[in-house]
């Protein structure tokens, strides 16, 4: 599953310092020769993925980057100092594209990877440069030249590794938002108030994990009402699932009963579906005054093969327990840690 974050910034490299004129003036000696040092050259706008960041929200904030500019050159044959270069961190995954061309700049793939995005300007030579054996003191010195500037588009393609699944209310949005320190914006999603909502969970080594909150998965989604599809296609690229269940006094459906029609639905989808390893949530601990409850569907479901955690997302009891399932989960499916 892909969604895609986008942002649009301004970037400008630095512009190169001005060569200057000046001729050496030393005591006794009348008509000193050319001694005009050279611009610095403009810093560079550089984009460096940084797999510590997982969203563009950033740049919603502050579009405009430049990076410093190169000093004048000065007498005495000084020659100006360089801009420094200006990093921008952006998440790895980051696709960047000129906005006026649409073409494609980098793909920012890996940890560290940069791309120069706006180049500073080279410095203009100072006059001393220009002296020849033809031409000992030249009056003339180059100006530095501007920074490149442009407006570039980043895109962040994320891939979802985990979907929530469940009926209405079980509390998967919920779940997002108790789970994730960054919840991404996701443009160009078709159906803005239904969108798939991401949160990405940091495991304590370091990885992130991707999660989606898929809605509107209800009975008749596999005949394809609502937008029941279009989320089964979603389902359908993510890894693994969290099966969210309400399990409280107010539950409107036995836990089982819910497990089963959800089930059926992503089954009649595509069978494979229910391939996927899924962990399956007992929520709203809470408000659920028979705890025997919780040890008879832990029975239930762990006879079926799948792990059961108990949780109320409204105090966090369990939350802790289902992260490390998660992380668990996670690095059975990318085979990955640390
Ligand atoms: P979704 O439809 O599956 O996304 O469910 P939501 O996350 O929107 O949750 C539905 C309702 O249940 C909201 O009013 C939540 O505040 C509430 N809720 C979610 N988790 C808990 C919980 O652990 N305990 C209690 N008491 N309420 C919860
Ligand atoms: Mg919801």
């Amino acid at each position: 599953m892909k969604f895609v974050d986008k942002a649009k910034i301004y970037v400008k490299g630095g512009d190169g310092g001005n060569g200057c004129v000046a001729f050496r003036r030393e005591k006794f000696v009348p008509l000193g020769g050319p001694a005009g040092g050279n611009g610095g050259k403009g810093g560079d706008v550089i984009l460096q993925a940084d797999d510590r960041l997982t969203t563009l929200l950033d740049f919603k904030h502050k579009r405009h980057y430049k990076a410093q500019k190169g000093q004048h050159g000065s007498g005495s044959n000084k020659h100006g100092k360089n801009g420094e270069d200006l990093i921008i961190k952006v998440p790895v995954g980051t696709v960047v594209k000129d906005a006026e061309t649409g073409e494609i700049i980098a793909d920012l793939t890996k940890n560290g990877q940069t791309v120069v995005v706006a180049k500073g300007g080279k410095g203009g030579k100072g006059n001393a440069a220009f002296k020849t054996s033809t031409n000992q003191s030249p009056d003339y010195a180059e100006e530095g030249q501007p920074g490149e500037e442009k407006w570039i588009e980043l895109e962040l393609k994320l891939i979802a590794d985990i979907g929530i699944v469940g009926f209405p209310n079980a509390g998967k949005s919920t779940l997002i938002s108790v789970l994730s320190n960054a919840r991404p914006k996701i443009a160009d999603y078709p159906f803005t108030t239904l969108a798939p909502v991401l949160g990405v969970l940091k495991l304590d080594y370091g990885k992130n994990v991707v999660i989606a909150d898929i809605p509107g998965l209800i009975e008749g989604a596999a005949e394809g009402h609502g937008l029941g599809h279009e989320f089964l296609r979603h389902i359908e690229r993510t890894k693994a699932l969290i099966h969210m269940i309400d399990i409280s006094d107010y539950r409107e459906r036995e836990p089982e009963e819910a497990f089963e029609v959800i089930n059926k639905e992503m089954e009649k989808f595509s069978p494979q579906l229910l391939e996927k390893p899924q962990i399956v949530v007992g929520n709203k601990i809470d408000i659920l005054s028979d705890k025997t409850e919780i040890d008879r569907l832990k029975r239930y479901f762990e006879e079926k093969g799948y792990t059961f955690v108990p949780v109320s997302l409204a105090t966090l009891e369990g939350v802790d327990k289902l992260k490390e399932e998660i992380s668990k989960l996670y690095e059975k499916i990318t085979g990955e840690r640390g």
